[in-house]
């Protein structure tokens, strides 16, 4: 009983293992622009102790968002401490290739789309202590939080 267990959760990891390197080699479509769709395609290295997205500025621009900007989104969702370094952004600890892209819908969900006609073609204005999306597609300006 005791090994047949044992057998399930090594399948059950190695599956996982798979999963996400699976997972890591395959774009992520975002949404669509138009007729433009939005694919990012992270290139995430693991270390022992940390976690390297060494595309991260590339991404960053894809989405039309400051590196930091996304990057602050990312380490305070995970609670994890990090750097940009140049292209790269530098994770303490791990985060996996499907964390990464669930951060990455939750960050075009509340800072990239427009939420009043779903457009992607937004950007971010600062107005006094007040941040909003402002839409070049429907012209909406609706309020976001500041992170
Ligand atoms: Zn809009």
């Amino acid at each position: 009983m005791v090994e047949a267990w044992t057998e399930l959760v090594k399948t059950k990891e190695g599956y996982r293992k798979l999963l996400d390197q699976v997972m890591a080699n395959l774009p992520q479509t975002l949404g669509k622009i138009g007729d433009r769709v939005l694919v990012v395609n992270p290139i995430i290295v693991h270390e022992t102790k940390r976690t390297i997205i060494t595309n991260f500025t590339h991404i960053a621009d894809t989405l039309n968002r400051e590196p930091s900007h996304l990057a602050r989104f990312i380490l305070k969702e995970s609670g994890k401490a990090g750097t940009l370094e140049g292209e790269r952004l530098l994770i303490q600890g791990k985060i996996t290739n499907e964390e990464l892209r669930r951060f990455l819908e939750l960050y075009v969900k509340e800072f990239v789309k427009c939420p009043v006609c779903g457009g992607l073609d937004t950007k971010i204005i600062a107005e006094k202590r007040f941040r909003f999306i402002l839409c070049e597609i429907c012209g909406a300006k609706s309020s976001v939080r500041k992170i």
